[in-house]
């Protein structure tokens, strides 16, 4: 329910014609324009053309055998040869690196070891393949002048979004090529093109999947990912920034939007560049915006490319926009780039004053934004009678004819910045200190329309009092509930990290939710009342009010005040804010509640998906967005990250919580404020996390003796798999008045080594006192003792305590 991708758009607008097919957009010319005209048009060379038998290609863990055919090579352009062709037998070999890229190898190709046959292939690189190839063969006299599969399979690939032309051209324009160097293989087997990646500028340089068809768009299936050189991911993302040439500091954007959704900007990006050499930069920018101009500080205009533009097709063809700088990055000297650009479709009008408009791609970014953090300085014009709100505060409101300008600038460096407009009515509310200020649409959507004139008029006249389905009617309740649950997650976490909360309501077809810094953009079936909501056919009540207000507010927390470093990280934001979400619901309901939203997270995980899996045996939470596969549901992703990322909390609050601290919760809450306290507004990885879990551990979680918790995240957050419990136990009265305490505790269906922390509960009456945690180290478990006191019995997890089955 937060951070969905830029192709929401496209899932939710439905497909339209596919766009004429061409290469992205003529450049003002310039040096380069050579370059990426050879890129576009890549010719072969007749003079480099060779027999290959039992040519080695080795990449890290990654060998292709070029057993028995042809290979030919592109002509060279500035002295780099960047492309080859190969017809004949091939052999595609890798070994996975560890045990989870092993894992998500025999999820997609039922291999232990990848082992695949391939009868054609291109390459595209500015490595040393070249060298490393003519060394293995014989040259031709001549070869072929014609053979157009390169060219088919670059336009395929540019069809797909993922275009490797903007990097060969970043790579062959760099003064440190050796530091840019790319390699791709495009392999044809017999379970369509493979793909193997080796690119120095990413983090993991070796990928290898492949492109599946799931119906209106294709889909990127990731068999492996790993850096090369025997790293481990998670040292590859300690320093997320590592491998950028640039940081971006800040960003000055001027847009207009208009009431015909339209919006035109000018950003300007100040840069620190990091490392030398780099002539050309890449960013991200939402392809229906299309750029006009790119200048730098001394008002040079720079070349430019961009992606095709996507219009309302379903599969994107890229949001890339790489720019040409007049001499390459020098560390230490910063840089300015003026971006001038507009587009319709970024935002989207969806009926009378609603507008939705698009939080991310709507100003140039790095990818992995939210590792990092930039201040935000921006100015609105927007029609008089609308209501503009953005990230940031609000410096200052003016009118010009009819035209509003507002400006807004961030308190602190962001890892984002996005705005919402419409015609809004607007209520306020405090939570302490923060403001609470809550813009909800006066006017239905055209959904809420097409609902309300369906039961006014529609067949039989329904008399279920719809009502206007107004989301300004609820603005008020909002208010409250938000101030609620900031006042909760202050209480637990820390306080709020900004000055004011902004609220917005999304149009009824965009049904998600998103936290941007000091501005939530809620589903506005959140802002209807029961009947309404009734009505547009929601049934579970819950999941869209206390529980998705609370998950989207603490997004200020998790996500906003702490970041995370890579994809793998991202269960610390969206796991984080399901426990959020589902501990407003405690406080808001009852505790009967909240334990039912836990076993609601556990059926999520248990429900079996297209092919049978298991969504827990899709892979561990850490696996991150490459979940979301060809091979699963297109909600699995969601089930795993977010239920069971929140129920690495649960464990961990359960674990911690002390009957005989004043506040229970008091180790947790201060283990989550130490967290929060020590990445304030930075980003965060689960080592980062587990040190902080290690340095709040009570002494009866520590399994291993060694004060560490790697048995926890071992099992839970870089494993899978889920024990099935069962217990019995006698509790009986001595002679002297104590309670003689007698049983057994059995696991099965996980490996013999897992290992649990598991709270004893006693029952006095209708009380249940947690008397401490039963190490639970083998599959079997004896337990036999005495305590003072009365006890009528014990039992295990009371409070949905264990992501297990228990039977009792
Ligand atoms: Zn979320």
């Amino acid at each position: 329910m937060s951070f969905p991708s830029r192709s929401v758009f496209a899932i939710l607008s439905g497909i339209s014609c596919l766009a004429p097919c061409g290469l992205a957009q003529t450049p003002p010319s310039s040096p380069a324009a050579a370059v990426w005209n050879a890129l576009s048009a890549p010719a072969l060379d007749p003079a480099k053309s060779a027999y290959a038998e039992n040519v080695d290609i080795i990449r890290d863990h990654v060998r292709i055998n070029l057993t028995d055919g042809t290979i030919q090579f592109t002509q060279p352009v500035d002295g780099v040869v960047f492309g080859a062709v190969f017809h004949g037998k091939g052999l595609l070999q890798a070994i996975p690196p560890n045990p989870q890229e092993a894992q998500q190898l025999h999820l997609f190709t039922k291999q232990d070891k990848l082992n695949v046959e391939f009868t054609d292939a291109t390459f595209s690189f500015t490595d040393g393949l070249f060298d490393e190839v003519a060394k293995q063969v014989k040259w031709r006299s001549s070869g072929p002048a014609a053979d157009d599969l390169y060219a088919k399979r670059q336009a395929e690939r540019e069809d797909l979004g993922e275009s490797a032309m903007p990097r060969l051209l970043q790579s062959i324009l760099s003064a440190d090529r050796a530091r840019t160097e790319y390699f791709l293989a495009d392999l044809k087997t017999d379970k369509g093109w493979v793909e193997v990646h080796d690119d120095a500028l990413e983090p993991e340089d070796i990928k290898i999947g492949r492109w599946v068809d799931v119906g209106p768009f294709k889909i990127f299936d990731t068999w492996m990912s790993f850096p090369a050189g025997g790293r481990t991911s998670a040292d590859a993302w300690k320093d997320p920034q590592a491998k950028e040439d640039i940081t971006i500091r800040g960003y000055k954007i001027d847009a207009e939007v208009t009431s015909g959704a339209e919006l035109n900007a000018t950003a300007r990006l100040d840069i620190e560049p990091r490392l030398s050499g780099q002539k050309v930069l890449i960013f991200d920018l939402d392809a229906n915006l299309r750029l006009e101009s790119v200048k730098d500080f001394s008002n040079n205009s720079l070349a430019f490319y961009q992606s095709r533009e996507t219009k309302d097709r379903y599969q994107s063809y890229g949001d890339y926009v790489a720019v040409i700088l007049a001499e390459p990055l020098a560390a230490g000297t910063p840089l300015s780039l003026e971006f001038r650009y507009g587009g319709k479709r970024a935002i989207r009008k969806a009926g009378d004053g609603n507008y939705f408009c698009e939080s991310s791609g709507w100003y140039p970014e790095r990818p992995n934004s939210f590792s990092t953090r930039a201040n935000f300085d921006l100015t609105f014009h927007s029609p008089k009678k609308l209501v503009l709100v953005a990230t940031g505060e609000n410096t200052s409101d003016t009118v010009d004819g009819n035209t509003r300008i507002t400006t807004w600038k961030s308190e602190m460096p962001l890892a984002v910045a996005g705005f919402a407009y419409g015609d809004y009515k607007e209520t306020n509310d405090k939570a302490g200190d923060v403001v609470i200020d809550i813009y909800a649409n006066r006017e239905p959507d055209d959904v809420m329309e097409e609902v309300q004139r369906y039961f006014q008029e529609g067949p039989g006249q329904q008399e279920a009092a719809v009502g206007s389905m107004s989301p300004s009617m609820m603005a008020k309740t909002m208010g409250t509930e938000i101030a609620n649950a900031v006042r909760l997650f202050s209480a637990w976490y820390g306080p709020f990290p900004y000055k004011h909360l902004s609220v917005t309501s999304l149009p009824v077809s965009y049904a998600y939710g998103q936290g941007w810094p000091g501005l939530l953009y809620l589903w506005s079936a959140s802002f209807l009342d029961s009947t309404q909501r009734n009505a547009i056919g929601i049934r579970d009540q819950t999941a869209v009010t206390d529980f998705f207000r609370g998950h989207e507010t603490s997004h200020q927390w998790w996500g906003h005040r702490v970041g995370w470093k890579s994809y793998h990280d991202q269960w610390l934001s969206e796991g984080f804010a399901q426990f959020s979400g589902d501990l407003y619901v405690e406080y808001r309901q009852n505790m009967k509640e909240y334990l039912n939203r836990w076993r609601k997270e556990k059926e999520l995980l248990r429900n079996k998906d297209i092919n049978g899996h298991e969504v827990e045996e899709l892979g561990p939470i850490w696996m991150g967005q490459r979940i979301r596969s060809s091979i699963t549901n297109p909600g699995s992703y969601q089930d795993l990250i977010y239920s069971k990322g929140g129920y690495v909390l649960q464990m961990l609050r359960l674990q911690m919580m002390n009957p005989r601290d004043r506040d229970p919760d008091q180790a947790f809450k201060e283990m989550m404020q130490d967290y929060c306290k020590t990445f304030d507004n930075k980003a965060a990885s689960t080592e980062d996390f587990k040190a902080i879990v290690e340095k709040h551990m009570s002494r009866a979680m520590d399994l291993d003796g060694n004060h560490k918790m790697d048995w926890f995240f071992n099992q839970y957050v870089y494993g899978m798999g889920e024990p099935q419990y069962t217990f019995h136990a006698t509790a009986e009265a001595t002679a002297d008045g104590k309670t003689h305490i007698k049983g057994e505790l059995t696991r099965t269906g996980v490996p013999e080594t897992w290992k649990d922390a598991i709270s004893l509960y006693a029952h006095v009456g209708d009380r249940t006192i947690k008397m401490g945690l039963l190490a639970a180290r083998h599959p079997s478990e004896l337990f036999d003792f005495t305590i003072g006191g009365k006890i009528d019995r014990v039992s295990i997890n009371d409070y949905e305590d264990l992501l297990a089955e228990v039977k009792q």
